[in-house]
């Protein structure tokens, strides 16, 4: 073969593999197109790493990366998402009111946040009032040890710096009891149509059924939901962090006794929030 002909093959090849690349990247860009969630829009510009690791552990005003948002109808009590989550929320929840509408005209549930981020401080009076005996749990603390009592905790409560709520990307909607979305419940109607169509807007449930995740990480939460685009990029960041130490617990009460669990909790979600 002359250096003419060989010349020739390359470059048809090189185009050939071209075009193919540029078929398949642009499926994946069509694809989150006809969604609306930009992947790289989604993160917070931090100025330096300190930034992003206050970030990750909750510990920033919510002013400087979210966006305020009151559910509709008066309800006084602000909440913080970052912007591209809460236009996302916003666009799921009209399409749930269409689908309510004209499928079910005499359901009156809408769908409304509870809770979405929430700083350190706010988690380390959670943990910290579960943890002296002063917040109620499914069991007394009198008489346990440090280990059993967190391990009652981390049932349903996240340490500080280590919940999802720190990131602007997930929130509790509705109900903190997983009997209002299953069967007969007030949410049924929600939860079903959520599970069929909250991926189309980014968002997934993390805390899915225990036994789809090894039986590890907090109990099944049917209220908890999170902005996957965002949210699946600062779990990995937080684990990168945690792994090199640059993320510890520290801080409240029973942190030394926390140790490792802190990574296990924090990754052990749903698949589809991964
Ligand atoms: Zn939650």
């Amino acid at each position: 073969m002359n250096i003419r002909k060989t010349h020739f093959y390359f470059c048809f090849l090189a185009i050939l593999g071209i075009s193919f690349c540029k078929e398949v990247f642009n499926s994946d860009v069509n694809s989150l197109n006809s969604q609306n969630i930009d992947v790289v829009s989604s993160l917070p510009q931090w100025l330096d790493k300190k930034d992003e690791l206050d970030f990750l552990q909750g510990k920033y005003k919510p002013n400087a990366y979210l966006k305020p948002y009151n559910n509709p109808g008066g309800d006084q009590r602000q909440h913080y998402l970052l912007p591209e989550a809460l236009s996302q929320y916003k666009k799921m929840i009209d399409a749930f009111d269409k689908y309510r509408l004209e499928n079910h005209p005499n359901y009156k549930q809408n769908i409304f946040i509870v809770s979405s981020f929430r700083d350190f401080f706010l988690q380390k009076n959670i943990w910290e009032g579960k943890y002296s005996g002063d917040r109620k749990m499914r069991e007394s603390v009198t008489g346990k040890t440090p280990e059993e009592i967190i391990a009652l905790i981390l049932e349903f409560s996240s340490a500080p710096g280590t919940s999802r709520h720190h990131w602007g990307t997930d929130m509790d909607l509705n109900s903190l009891q997983n009997s209002y979305f299953e069967k007969g419940g007030k949410g049924e109607i929600i939860y079903n149509w959520m599970q069929e169509n909250a991926h189309k807007y980014g968002f997934c449930q993390p805390y899915n059924k225990l036994s789809e995740r090894s039986g590890l990480g907090y109990n099944e939460e049917k209220w908890h939901w999170s902005y996957k685009p965002a949210s699946s990029n600062l779990m990995k960041r937080w684990e990168k962090a945690y792994k090199s130490g640059e993320i510890q617990p520290s801080g409240y009460l029973g942190a030394d006794v926390l140790g490792k669990k802190a990574l296990t909790y924090v990754t052990s979600v749903n698949k589809d929030c991964k």
